[in-house]
């Protein structure tokens, strides 16, 4: 299976300039009409990772979506944008900063375009993803090219864990935080909800200890842009000159899910050898949690938690979040309800599913004293 992706430069993010590059982009590979068809309804999931200006080289930048946006709805798409930033707490609160701080919002005004908090779930395999994908008949992607501490790089498939919702990514994390188990629940969301266009902001790219604030912005001036993730992460590794295994990249390749060969990605545009590019300044070797013993390992799981509880005092016992809890584990009980916290997931369905909001959140002592 050979795959086809393009790259283009663009120097900076002067509105104009960027969308001619993505137009330029896509031109490449056929134009947007061969990844989305006209008249759907799309998708648009950024990298919104926390709540930084676009400066900081951390999330999509705002003039990306903004082009992204206006080339959809020349082909009569109606669009949605959203992600489900790393954040906890009051979430929806929080995500709304992210949002605007970002220049998302700002974006998504100006575009006369709906934006969405991923608050709804629904699980797909064994994930609460976005009920908005739902939705949607098509995904559009727009990562940022980053380092990454955990997985080496931020790419393509590393952007759709923000499909998660907020509260089960830290679930996620905390239980696959090896990074080959990672790796697997990456490409399992991969598999689950692969995007039909992936557009990568490389024009302010990051080094060193990314994703977030500890990286170091690097100017690349580039987009890549292509249907296959597997494809445009095994270019993104290349560019950086990473010569380790990409975690990600190699079980997406072993599932058949994308084309991991260099040789059997035909590159449009700018060719990798003419671009010259200095190789980036990867993630420093830190001891980490995921090098501890797992005798460590395990009692780290088991007391870093997030947990529903009832709020009985308002519970009106109606019985939806029964109805909804993927474990089966929430009984109706005459005083309220009650959770077996030995099945429970942590995916806060129930939270979701509550007409009264008589569900919380806890986290565990460990949780709060390391900041999670
Ligand atoms: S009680 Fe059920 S729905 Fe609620 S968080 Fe646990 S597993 Fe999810
Ligand atoms: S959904 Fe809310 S109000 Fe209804 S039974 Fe569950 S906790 Fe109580």
């Amino acid at each position: 299976m050979s795959a086809r992706i393009s790259i283009v430069k663009c120097s900076n993010y002067e509105s104009a300039k960027v969308q001619q590059a993505i137009r330029d982009a896509l031109g490449l590979l056929g134009g947007i009409a061969n990844f989305v068809k006209p008249n759907s309804r799309v998708l648009v999931k950024p990298n919104l990772l926390m709540s930084k200006a676009p400066e900081c080289g951390i999330t999509t930048h705002p003039e990306v979506v903004r082009a992204v946006i206006r080339i959809l709805k020349e082909i009569n798409c109606k669009v949605i944008v959203g992600d489900g930033p790393s954040v906890w707490g009051q979430y929806i609160e929080n995500v709304d900063e992210v949002y605007a701080v970002t220049g998302i919002k700002k974006v998504c005004q100006d575009e006369d375009v709906r934006l969405v908090n991923f608050d709804k779930r629904r699980m797909r395999d064994k994930f609460p993803l976005t009920a908005v994908l739902d939705e949607c008949d098509h995904l559009v992607s727009l990562p940022k090219f980053k380092t990454h501490e955990l997985t080496l790089i931020t790419g393509a498939i590393k952007n759709l864990f923000g499909l998660v919702s907020g509260t089960y990514k830290t679930e996620l994390h905390k239980n696959y935080f090896a990074p080959s188990e990672f790796a697997k629940v990456l490409v399992d969301i991969y598999q689950e909800a692969k995007p039909d266009l992936t557009i990568i902001d490389g024009i302010l790219a990051m080094e060193g200890d990314g994703p977030a604030t500890s990286g170091i912005p690097r100017e690349l001036g580039l987009l890549l842009c292509g249907a296959d993730c597997v494809a445009l992460d095994t270019v993104v590794a290349k560019i950086m000159g990473v010569k380790q295994e990409v975690l990600t990249t190699k079980e997406a390749s072993l599932r058949n899910l994308g084309q991991a060969q260099l040789d059997k990605i035909k590159i449009e545009g700018e060719g990798i050898s003419k671009l010259n590019i200095r190789p980036f300044i990867l993630p420093k070797n830190s001891v980490k949690l995921t090098s501890l013993p797992p005798v460590i390992t395990k009692i780290f799981k088991s007391l870093v938690r997030y947990y529903p509880y009832s709020l009985r005092l308002k519970c009106t016992r109606c019985g939806h979040c029964v109805k909804v809890c993927p474990k089966q584990c929430i009984r109706l009980k005459k005083s309220g309800i009650q959770i077996n916290y030995r099945q429970c997931i942590a995916c806060f369905c129930c939270q979701e599913a509550c007409p009264a909001a008589a569900i919380g959140v806890k986290k565990s002592l460990l949780a709060k004293l390391i900041g999670l």
